[in-house]
């Protein structure tokens, strides 16, 4: 049971997540939560952290695109001026977002990971999809309504996770 909750990786924020080491693990695409993940939940825009890290990416070959759970309005605009390319009511923790993108890139499973700031969506969707994923903190303290409930299970799961199987915190993945 709590296996569906642990992720592959875990790491203090997107944005230390090195684009090389990504590579070493064979990933040619990075699937990525929207809200606290890639930028502030109250962020109507991009912002040039994310630009730059996008820009790593893709200088060592590798794609990124967006699994949202948010509405198509919010990601559109959020991802504009970046042009990447997304899925918006991407219904996580279903693997449904996931797996449409694995279809339409004509992806395999080993060759894409999931990033996200939550255990209950992104981690149990990627787990779901059977993919590689990476959880990282929040970019704000502050949630969305929804994920505010979440967070308080997510904080049992993850005391639950760390005593059971030692997970910690990490500057980077392996
Ligand atoms: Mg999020």
């Amino acid at each position: 049971m709590l296996r569906a909750f642990e992720p592959t990786w875990m790491v203090r924020s997107v944005f230390h997540i090195s684009p090389q080491k990504l590579k070493q693990h064979g990933i040619t695409t990075v699937l990525a939560d929207l809200d606290n993940t890639l930028i502030p939940w109250n962020n109507k825009t991009s912002t040039e952290k994310l630009k730059q890290w996008m820009q790593a990416l893709h200088a060592v070959g590798i794609k990124l695109v967006v699994v949202s759970n948010n509405n198509p309005r919010r990601v559109k605009k959020a991802v504009a001026d970046l042009q990447l390319p997304f899925v918006a009511h991407a219904l996580k923790p279903f693997p449904l977002g996931i797996k449409r993108v694995l279809k339409q890139g004509h992806l395999q499973r080993n060759e894409v990971v999931m990033v996200g700031d939550q255990l209950l969506t992104d981690v149990f969707a990627a787990n779901n999809a059977k993919i590689r994923s990476i959880w990282v903190k929040p970019l704000v303290k502050t949630d969305l309504l929804p994920t505010r409930i979440n967070r308080r299970l997510e904080k049992v799961v993850y005391i639950m996770m760390r005593t059971k199987y030692r997970v910690h915190w990490k500057e980077d993945i392996d």
